[in-house]
């Protein structure tokens, strides 16, 4: 059992001084958000009669391995609470999404039914059903309730939080696995050494390490410093997490990007040095470059046009009250409760957020600002002069819906650029 990894690869609760990828101090503010609540501990009615507690958050770059990170690490047993609302399978695009990744990987990798697939933060299994259904042998890991979801559904499903020590344990009783998955988990993690490790020790030879998370270049460019959340310690540029694994047995050996999440990357990292490195490493680095990420200007650019954006939304806003038309809020995303809290929207502005019908976050508050959580349906009484898009990576999917639904509103996107889109323009 190998045990050993860099100290900087256990994550502090705390303030943090130097880079958490390459333990570098070259770190440079780019963005400071103020103090936000935790984005996803949304807030029942009783809570609202509670004191609440805030964490700073900054937006923080690194010059030497160009990682984005927060300088500030909530403890993950506050962050992920036993009733973090996430539930992967509740969205129908995403479970297509999942099947589809999963459809993918057995074909690249010619996964057969003696393979197994281990699923690290597997959620409700949604991913691995994907796997299970192409007859390749699948095991979940974790560490919330929604582990027993799995399980009820026949996922089968471990809930702990993964470790070398719990890798080892996985090892003995259903041997090494040929690939292993994370999806939305690789940049939340404190335990970076832990679980690296914990991967390498249950790989075999050969075997892959597959991350997915949101991706630095379509954050920059797409202006989404919404993402900038507690949850979200690290936002990797691939050159950053190619200085990750340079750190450890391991090759970066291919990279795909997506657009999940508003713009990810899926990183195949091989068990072993020298491994046979895919062109699209070597051109996804050369269009980091090629964007700036290595350049301290392109963040700074990046900062500007955030204020600007932030300044463009609170002026709307004004004009409508003044002009006595109504607006209000559709989705609350994590993302919602970085963009309102640092923008200061409360419901005296917005005086709701409409989620889907089916959601378990409708009775709820937002955490920071209070505004309600209510079920859609109110939209279609109420009939909105305007509706804030705050799940604007998916805007155009959500205003279709809408208006074939029969809404006449007008959107508010609030992001890159703050801008209007008319009701008759929604094709
Ligand atoms: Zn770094």
């Amino acid at each position: 059992m190998h045990t050993k990894y860099p100290k900087h690869h256990l994550i502090k609760t705390g303030h943090i001084e130097h880079c958490q990828i390459c333990n570098s101090e070259k770190l440079h503010l780019i963005l400071d958000l103020g103090h936000h609540p935790l984005c996803d501990t949304l807030l029942t009615k009783e809570m609202l009669d509670q004191p609440e507690n805030t964490y700073p958050l900054r937006m923080i770059w690194c010059q030497n391995c160009t990682g984005v990170q927060i300088d500030y690490c909530v403890d993950g047993s506050v962050v992920y609470h036993p009733d973090y609302p996430y539930k992967s399978g509740i969205s129908k695009p995403l479970v297509e999404y999942q099947k589809s990744m999963a459809l993918s990987l057995i074909k690249k990798y010619n996964l057969t039914k003696k393979d197994l697939v281990v699923d690290i933060g597997s959620n409700d299994g949604t991913l691995l059903s994907g796997f299970k259904q192409g007859g390749v042998k699948i095991l979940g890991i974790e560490p919330t309730n929604i582990a027993k979801y799995a399980n009820a559904s026949g996922i089968k499903t471990i809930q702990s939080f993964f470790d070398i020590k719990e890798s080892e344990k996985i090892k003995k009783k259903c041997g090494k696995a040929k690939l292993i998955t994370t999806t939305n988990v690789f940049a939340h993690m404190q335990t970076i050494g832990e679980m690296i490790m914990g991967i390498y020790n249950l790989l075999e030879d050969y075997g892959v390490f597959i991350s997915e998370t949101h991706y630095l270049l379509d954050v920059i460019q797409g202006g989404q410093f919404d993402t900038i959340y507690h949850e979200h310690l690290r936002t990797y540029s691939l050159r950053s997490i190619i200085a990750l694994f340079d750190q450890y047995d391991f090759t970066v050996t291919d990279v795909e990007r997506g657009d999940r999440y508003g713009g990810n990357i899926r990183v195949h990292i091989t068990k072993g040095k020298g491994r046979k490195v895919s062109q699209n490493v070597t051109n996804l680095l050369k269009l980091e470059k090629k964007a700036g990420l290595d350049k301290l200007k392109t963040y700074t650019e990046f900062a500007k046009s955030v204020k600007k954006a932030r300044i463009d939304f609170i002026n709307f806003l004004a004009k409508v009250k003044k002009e006595g038309k109504t607006i209000v809020g559709k989705s609350s995303p994590g993302r919602a409760s970085t963009l309102l809290n640092y923008y200061g929207v409360g419901k005296e502005s917005l005086p709701y957020l409409a989620e889907l019908s089916n959601s378990l976050k409708l009775g709820m508050y937002l955490p920071g600002k209070h505004i309600p959580i209510v079920d859609e349906k109110i939209l279609f009484k109420d009939k909105p002069d305007f509706i804030v898009v705050l799940s604007w990576h998916y805007g155009e999917v959500i205003m279709k819906r809408l208006k074939k639904a029969g809404l006449k509103s007008d959107f508010v996107i609030p992001l890159p650029i703050f801008k209007i889109i008319k009701n008759k323009d929604v094709k």
